[in-house]
């Protein structure tokens, strides 16, 4: 079969799985579970594969693979979709309305019912394939762990994964549900970073600081002397964020506190202006509390990493999803930039991070995001918003963006 043929046919099937996908969404959407604790989640999903026929996997602490092999041998592609929802209460009224407090805010619920869409076109041509794919199905994204805790239990081996691709849904901008954007070839989502600075200084008495060192005015001079490395140090074309979003210390109006805790979070579009901010942050912490006579200490959590995209991989995707979907529904993340500033020169672009990138620094990966929502028809709320709603519209084109993608790729594979 062509490949045009192919595509059709898989865009057909996913829209005979609306009905199916929609009731997955919105038992996942009923029942958000978060971070490694997703014991209801897995059931439903380990549950889903095997009464399709596969024999699904656990993978480190919550994780779920499954693996459909082709008719003949070949590289294995792999499907990431997460699964945890966020701790958010959600303020929607409808009737798949969660209750628990926790909220799919971000959309899993949406990644892991394409991803079990996906899983049934898969079997519906397996004889045509040459390879395998294998489908991830991660915990914890939202503590940018899962990705790690299943690398480390074994998921990009046996067998040994060539090339991977994940889908976001996106919402609250006004792009037609249903477009697609291939991230262009290098960084797409920033490093992240969380860090905790301890000022330590000598508690006294508020009417007598010459007794004592004050952390306080010590760990002022300091915030606001860490926004100088972005105003001063960086050029006009460099990427990063850094946020200072905790500050605790003192009880009472009349007394130095002994000690300050700062907490902060670092977002950097490059390993290398990562690892200076890294050395900036220690560097100016400790000069500035030595100038005030008090002693700062800073920790970094175990952070992660860039999410890079593989250049041939990349245009590849590109070009099945332009087959997929046609040229006006699928572009590359380069051009959306083009188009999204509106000529202000003002970024839109996001700086969340993504823990796909562990996947990313290990095999070829590619990001795609999914447009599920569209301002203009009422999706207005942002990823993570208590009212963020998505549109089910987009779960047939989520569905045959993996299976599509995963399809040519083992095609293209099989053709060098
Ligand atoms: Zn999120
Ligand atoms: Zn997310």
């Amino acid at each position: 079969m062509k490949l045009v043929e192919l595509a059709k046919l898989v865009r057909e099937e996913a829209m005979e799985l609306q009905e199916e996908m929609e009731k997955h969404q919105m038992r996942l959407h009923k029942h958000p579970e978060v971070g490694f604790e997703l014991k209801e989640t897995c059931e439903y999903v380990y549950q889903q594969l095997e009464e399709m026929g596969y024999l699904p996997k656990r993978v480190g602490k919550a994780g779920i693979t499954a693996l459909l092999e082709g008719s003949c041998p070949g590289p294995t592609f792999l499907l990431r979709a997460d699964m945890d929802a966020l701790p958010i209460a959600e303020e929607n009224d409808d009737k798949e309305k969660s209750e628990n407090g926790y909220m799919h805010a971000c959309g899993h619920d949406f990644h892991t019912a394409m991803l079990l869409g996906a899983a049934r076109i898969l079997q519906n041509h397996r004889e045509e394939l040459c390879g395998n794919v294998k489908m991830m199905f991660q915990p914890a994204e939202e503590l940018l762990e899962g990705a790690k805790d299943m690398i480390r239990d074994g998921v990009l081996e046996d067998p040994q994964v060539d090339g991977a691709l994940m889908i976001h849904v996106l919402t609250g901008l006004p792009l037609a549900t249903g477009t697609c954007i291939v991230s262009a070839p290098g960084v797409s989502a920033p490093a992240a970073d969380y860090f905790t600075i301890e000022v330590q200084g000598k508690g006294c008495h508020g009417s007598s600081p010459n007794t004592g060192i004050d952390p306080l005015t010590a760990a002022a001079h300091i915030l606001i002397a860490l926004q100088e490395i972005k105003a001063r140090e960086m050029g006009a074309t460099e990427a990063a964020v850094l946020t200072i979003g905790s500050f605790h210390g003192g009880e009472v109006a009349n007394v130095i506190p002994d000690k300050v805790i700062l907490e902060g979070t670092l977002r950097a579009f490059g390993e290398e202006l990562r690892s200076y901010l890294h050395k900036r942050i220690i560097d100016i912490t400790g000069d500035i509390a030595k100038a005030f006579r008090a002693k700062a200490e800073v920790k970094f959590g175990s952070g992660c990493p860039t999410l890079v995209n593989e250049k041939e991989l990349s245009e590849a995707v590109k070009k099945s999803l332009e087959e997929l979907l046609g040229h006006d529904k699928c572009f590359g993340s380069d051009s959306f930039a083009r188009q999204s500033n509106g000529g202000n020169g003002r970024n839109t672009g996001m700086s969340g991070s993504e823990d796909f990138a562990y996947v990313s620094h290990r095999v070829p990966s590619v990001m795609v995001a999914l447009v599920a929502g569209s301002s203009s028809q009422g999706y207005v709320y942002p990823l993570h918003h208590p009212k963020v709603r998505f549109d089910r519209q987009a779960l047939p084109v989520g569905a045959a963006v993996y299976a599509y993608s995963a399809i040519s790729r083992l095609g293209s594979f099989e053709k060098q």
